[in-house]
């Protein structure tokens, strides 16, 4: 499933710039049962229906927006009136089926109920719904947003459906069948559709980008099929607009800045500042965070999902995706919570955030939510976790109490720190310590690509620029992380990030072969020899063929 981002043939970007009048949602609408993608149930229904040709006069299709409710409606409209008879597998090439597809079959009639103008018309056009139909078999009316007819317009339909021609075929979609008349309810046959899950969105994007010939990188399908929610039509509409942001390419990066999905880095720098009862890194982390006007409201509310998430990684560890791009912070974070903790802090950011707008500013009430989940994590004072949280193991007692009754915590925790400076130490000289761990290949590729950002607790923070962020791939992390591990004894984990100040160890490397180049040519330059040479005889100093003595 792993693509290299960075490959898009530019013969694929030219050929898509051509084929972009088409919308996505439109271009790839399903033409028959088979290619509805979500709605197996309803599809399966339907077909069968069809096949022993037990039609019922009135369908009413119900499900949220993007769900695919239209779509169906066509569809079986086609099947109706296919010309090679009624068929779940209407044939797409027939006469009817054409003019079906392409919006302009006289008989079929599609009213949007949610627009007045058709619903005053409509006692007229169901008077006509009384002659034969012109072309076809049946005489299909599909009524969007059926909630929204008024009561005349109901009553008008109810008496067609009370005595319905043998020819007529009504197919209703709404979003609310709440607020249909019972009289209505009880004369159609009802099926729900369902919200569409992100693994078929996804998969179904990835298929369309296929045919398309577009690169894309895993992580921003699931990324846009989690901003569709559930909606398939949303998540091609999406898939658009990101196309024409990455202008050609489908990438995380850009689709992020897209949805305007602040990046989530700062969340988990938050919570991993409450796994280590760290008050000063949390404050400036919010302090970073209104420097960057972000949204404190938002913040939390993502705050609050990302716990969510937790709580599940936690409780259901197989909820989360394989590809899921916060996977491993997400297992991660699970292990240094316990349960309750995960519990208390969803609370606490619920409630911070709703009580923002009585805070005295928007930064006050969210830094006193963090200070409030630090507060009543069962921490100890000066900041380290209790070690029984890093087993995930609910908290039986406050763990002030506990600390007390075992004797030689400190102890550990004291050890732990003094492991941890020298680490850091080393870490900070990345380009050294690159060279020094065992670890070859791509994954050393990798770790000379990377700068060091931090070690909080066990996480290595590193950064990578954008020009090499194919080299994160789970493989070269893994194998970089283990030689990090055996380097230092201990368990270390690498959350990469993209970024950068220009000084990974391959870029350094890269300035001083310049740096020494240049030298060398200056040398060149002023050798008195080489300077007359160049006075006397107008030769010309070929830069390329200087080679710095090694
Ligand atoms: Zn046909």
């Amino acid at each position: 499933m792993a693509r290299s981002p960075d490959v898009v043939p530019a013969e694929n970007y030219r050929r898509f710039e051509h084929k972009v009048t088409l919308a996505l949602a439109r271009k790839w609408r399903p033409k028959n049962f088979a290619e509805l993608v979500g709605q197996e149930h309803v599809v399966r229904a339907i077909s069968n229906a069809l096949t022993q040709n037990r039609l019922h006069h009135a369908y009413l299709l119900t499900g949220t927006r993007g769900v695919g409710k239209t779509t169906l409606a066509r569809i079986i409209a086609k099947a109706l009136n296919c010309e090679t008879g009624v068929t779940a597998t209407p044939c797409g090439r027939c006469t009817a089926c054409i003019e079906i597809d392409a919006g302009r079959f006289v008989d079929l009639i599609e009213l949007d109920a949610a627009s007045n103008t058709q619903v005053d018309n409509m006692r007229e056009l169901l008077e006509n719904a009384l002659y034969a139909p012109t072309s076809g078999r049946f005489k299909v009316y599909i009524i969007d947003e059926v909630h929204m007819l008024s009561r005349s317009a109901f009553n008008a339909m109810l008496k067609t459906l009370e005595e319905p021609p043998a020819h007529v075929k009504f197919i209703l979609a709404t979003t609310d069948p709440q607020k249909i008349p019972v009289t209505v309810l009880s004369r159609c046959l009802q099926f729900n559709l369902k919200q569409i899950p992100l693994a078929q969105i996804r998969g179904q994007l990835e298929s369309v980008l296929g045919k398309e010939g577009v690169t894309f990188e895993v992580p921003a399908l699931n990324l846009l099929s989690r901003a569709a929610e559930g909606s398939m039509r949303d998540a091609l509409s999406l898939l658009d607009q990101a196309i024409a942001h990455g202008a050609g390419k489908v990438q995380e990066t850009s689709v992020r800045e897209m949805l305007g999905a602040v990046d989530r880095g700062y969340l988990f720098s938050i919570l991993n500042a409450l796994v280590r009862g760290d008050g000063p890194a949390l404050l400036s982390e919010a302090d970073r965070m209104a420097a960057r006007s972000l949204s404190f409201d938002t913040a939390l509310q993502e705050l609050a999902t990302l716990l969510h998430r937790i709580a599940l990684a936690q409780t259901v560890p197989d909820a989360l995706a394989d590809d899921e791009p916060e996977r491993e912070s997400l297992i991660a974070l699970g292990r240094s919570f316990s349960a309750e903790d995960v519990q208390l802090l969803y609370q606490i950011a619920i409630h911070g955030r709703r009580d923002l707008g009585l805070a005295p500013d928007e930064f006050a009430g969210f830094s006193m939510t963090l200070m409030r989940m630090l507060a009543f994590l069962p921490l100890e004072p000066g900041g380290k976790a209790v070690p029984d949280r890093a087993s995930g193991r609910p908290a039986e007692k406050p763990a002030a109490t506990r600390a007390v009754e075992q004797p030689g915590v400190a102890e550990k925790l004291n050890q732990k720190v003094a492991e941890t400076r020298p680490i850091e130490a080393e870490l900070s000289d990345w380009r050294n310590l690159v060279g020094r761990i065992k670890v070859g290949g791509m994954a050393r590729m990798l770790g000379d690509n990377c700068e060091f950002q931090a070690l909080q607790g066990d996480n290595i923070e590193l950064v990578v620029p954008e020009a090499h962020k194919h080299l994160v791939e789970k493989g070269y992390t893994d194998k970089l992380q283990a030689a990090l591990g055996d380097y230092f004894g201990r368990k270390l984990r690498l959350r990469i990030s993209t970024g950068g100040s220009g000084r990974t160890p391959a870029e350094i490397e890269n300035q001083e072969r310049q740096a020494s180049l240049a030298k060398a040519i200056e040398s060149i330059d002023s050798d008195p020899f080489v300077r007359e040479l160049v006075e006397n005889f107008d030769a010309r100093i070929k830069d390329t063929s200087i080679k710095p003595i090694q």
